[in-house]
């Protein structure tokens, strides 16, 4: 646990505005509104050079939408994360560059879920690695979690186009991989970051605003569930980095209650 001026470092990380500079592209989308995710121009900037290249894959040579086996009870996480990277079960196997599994520590207390891949991501693979990762990265230290101390996951596990929000079909098709990993992972506390993972885990469209505050219950295990901002919305609206804090507090009371810590 951070205490002190450590913490208190990481605190106005969160809540100064450098963090957030006006016209810098952000990399995820507008929280409560339905704005795609501000990486955008990074996609489309990223779209015209695979259409410019010469020796860019044609799309015939794109992997299809095919159905897949349902998932064995069970699965481990070698044969679990062999299944996500072969994965054609929806449309966005035809534009993903790579599967993004999730990362982080497979015997982690917290489990952190997000919407989907962005740009970065979907280029390096791994999940919040862009500026709004760097955002998580310290809001988690705030709360004395280092990022390889929890375990990070999507919704999705490949990019929308656009960064638009998952579709419905998109993210039954997926969720199976996410529930897997649940079982696998067996997290005390779930912090599911955003409106697009807070929805989809609750089955709900609920405003974010309704959902934050309170404790929520996941899955058969009624594991811990709390509702935060995704770290790319605080990106372009700081003010609510106050909010994210005060969630934050509320997710650490939660896993110290839980695990008998003072
Ligand atoms: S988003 Fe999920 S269901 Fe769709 S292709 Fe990727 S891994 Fe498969």
């Amino acid at each position: 646990m951070q205490h002190g001026p450590l913490r208190n470092a990481y605190l106005e990380v969160l809540g100064i505005d450098r963090w957030v500079p006006r016209n810098a592209p952000a990399d995820v989308p507008a929280e409560p509104a339905l704005a795609p995710r501000g990486d955008a121009p990074v996609q489309v900037a990223a779209a015209s050079a695979r259409q410019a290249s010469p020796i860019q894959a044609p799309a015939a040579r794109a992997p299809q939408p095919a159905p897949v086996a349902p998932l064995e009870p069970g699965i481990d996480w070698g044969p679990l994360r062999e299944r996500v990277a072969s994965c054609t079960a929806c449309e966005l196997c035809k534009t993903r560059t790579q599967t993004v599994f999730g990362v982080g520590n497979e015997r982690a207390d917290w489990l952190i879920i997000g919407e989907a891949p962005g740009a970065e991501e979907d280029r390096q693979g791994e999940p919040f690695v862009g500026r709004a990762g760097q955002l998580l990265n310290a809001m988690l230290q705030a709360i004395g979690l280092p990022r390889d101390t929890v375990f990070i996951a999507n919704i999705l596990k490949c990019r929308p186009p656009g960064n638009r929000d998952p579709r419905p079909e998109e993210v039954a098709r997926c969720l199976p991989f996410l529930h897997a990993q649940i079982a696998l992972l067996k997290p005390k506390i779930i912090l599911a970051v955003g409106r697009i993972a807070a929805q989809n885990l609750l089955a709900t469209d609920a405003p974010l605003a309704r959902l934050r505050g309170k404790l929520h219950a996941f899955g058969a295990a009624n594991t811990p569930l709390v509702i935060t901002y995704h770290p790319a919305y605080l990106l372009r609206t700081p003010a609510d980095k106050r909010k994210a804090w005060e969630d934050l507090k509320f997710a650490r009371a939660t896993y110290h209650k839980l695990a008998g810590v003072n």
